[in-house]
């Protein structure tokens, strides 16, 4: 147990996290079950979103109900980001879109940016920052940065893998931020990347 982690441990995540982890999963499947296991952490992550209370009518009579209090936004981190965006867009789909380009410098691992289109004042809405992979952690922090520089108040992260090292060092800068992933996994390697993990996600998804 980690305080503000929360490990998706349902058997059909689970299953899916494996498949995308084995190396044999070429990227025609690994986009098709990204996106299932998307929407399944979506579920999990979207339980405590605010709800007000509101009268509905049946065909037959009143009944009490609940809607969501606030818009959400949601924001893939380009490019893996983008293989969770469509099945979430399916469970809300009005919520918007906003854009969050990173690129890790291969040398330094630091995160540059090289694209953001947000909606101008984030306050209002619920937020939802989605990247399959939190590894040194540089990306998911750029990216709050950036979400709290536009008014974020209520941000969550949606990953799939983490690693010990991102999740600590999100959590030295953010330590309210939410985090819902399906494995916390051993360690980083020299290059950064996740171990075990499941190696590059956005080549895998997109084979380049
Ligand atoms: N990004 C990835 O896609 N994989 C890793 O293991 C680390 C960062």
């Amino acid at each position: 147990m980690m305080k503000g982690v929360t490990i998706v441990t349902h058997p059909l995540v689970q299953h899916n996290l494996t498949r995308l982890r084995d190396q044999r999963t070429e990227p025609q499947e690994f986009r098709r079950v990204l996106s299932e296991v998307a929407a399944l952490m979506l579920y999990e992550a979207t339980r405590s979103f605010a709800v007000s209370p509101v009268a509905v009518e049946t065909p037959l009579a009143k009944a009490r109900g609940s809607v969501l209090q606030r818009e959400v936004v949601l924001v893939p981190v380009l490019r893996a980001g983008l293989g969770m965006l469509d099945s979430i867009l399916q469970l809300l789909p009005y919520a918007r879109v906003g854009f969050i380009g990173l690129k890790r410098e291969e040398t330094t691992l630091r995160a540059t940016f090289y694209h953001k289109s947000l909606p101008p004042d984030l306050r209002r809405f619920e937020v939802v920052l989605i990247d399959p992979m939190l590894a040194t952690g540089g990306s998911a922090v750029a990216a709050m940065d950036l979400l709290a520089e536009s008014g974020a108040r209520r941000v969550r992260l949606v990953n799939l893998v983490a690693a010990p090292e991102g999740i600590r060092r999100v959590h030295a800068r953010y330590p309210n931020l939410p985090i819902f992933t399906a494995a916390v996994d051993r360690k980083l390697n020299e290059k950064g990347y996740i171990l075990p993990g499941l190696g590059d996600a956005g080549d895998r998804l997109f084979g380049v």
